[in-house]
C-alpha cells in the first residue's frame, strides 16, 4: 500500500471523518514544512506516553507525577467524590458537560458509544463487559443512565439497563435516568448548563 493511502485509511477511522476529508488531511500534511510535521509527531508521541485511560471510568487523564493512585483519573481518586453514585455516559465530552454543571459529585463510567441496533457487532463496540464488572464490584446506591435522548441513546439505555439487571439480578441500587428537558434528539454535549442541571436534579 502506498504511503498516502495508508494515512488516508488511518484518518478515515477518526470520528466524523470520511474518505474525502481524510484525503484532504493527507494533502494538507504533504504541503506542511518538515518542522510542523515533527511538531505533530512529537505531540502524538507525548499523547501516547502521557495520556492514559482510567481503569475504572475510562476517562483519559494525563500522567504528570500526580499523587493519584496508579491507573485512576483525578475524579476516581478524589476522596471527596461520592463513591456510591455512578453515572453512565456515552463519551468523554458528556462527562465534561456534566462536570461543568458542578451539580454531580459521583463517579462515572464512559460506555464508549451508542448503538442503533441490538446486533452483536454493534454491541461489541461498547464497554459492556467492563460495565458488568464495574457494577458488580461496587456497592452503589444509585446508577444514573445519562445517555443522549436520540434514538441510538434510547436503544443503548435499554441495553445498559438490561446488562446491569443481568449482571446483578436484584440490585441494591436504584437505576435512574436523566429527566426530560434536553431537547429530543439533542445531545448532552451541546445542552446548556442550566438544562443539564435540571435534567440531573430531576432524574428518576
Ligand atoms: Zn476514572
Amino acid at each position: 500500500m502506498n504511503t498516502q493511502q495508508k494515512l488516508i485509511d488511518i484518518f478515515k477511522k477518526f470520528p466524523t471523518v470520511g474518505s474525502r476529508t481524510a484525503g484532504r488531511f493527507v494533502y494538507h500534511l504533504i504541503k506542511l514544512p518538515k518542522e510542523r510535521i515533527d511538531e505533530l509527531i512529537g505531540a502524538i508521541t507525548e499523547l501516547k506516553n502521557k495520556i492514559k485511560l482510567c481503569q475504572l471510568c475510562f476517562n483519559p487523564y494525563e500522567l504528570n507525577g500526580s499523587p493519584a493512585p496508579a491507573g485512576l483519573c483525578p475524579i476516581c481518586s478524589d476522596p471527596r467524590r461520592n463513591k456510591n453514585l455512578l453515572c453512565i455516559v456515552e463519551k468523554e465530552a458528556d462527562l465534561l458537560s456534566l462536570e461543568n454543571t458542578k451539580k454531580y459529585n459521583g463517579l462515572y463510567f464512559i460506555l464508549g458509544g451508542t448503538v442503533a441496533t441490538m446486533k452483536k457487532e454493534d454491541i461489541s463496540q461498547l464497554r459492556i463487559n467492563e460495565l458488568k464488572k464495574r457494577v458488580s464490584q461496587n456497592s452503589f446506591s444509585e446508577v444514573v443512565i445519562a445517555l443522549n435522548p436520540t434514538p441510538e441513546g434510547r436503544t443503548t439505555s435499554v441495553l445498559v439497563e438490561n446488562t446491569i439487571k443481568e449482571a446483578i439480578p436484584s440490585p441494591a441500587f436504584k437505576i435512574t435516568h436523566l429527566a426530560r428537558g434536553i431537547p429530543v434528539g439533542g445531545e448532552l454535549e451541546y445542552a446548556d448548563e442550566e438544562t443539564l442541571e435540571s435534567a440531573l436534579e430531576g432524574r428518576k
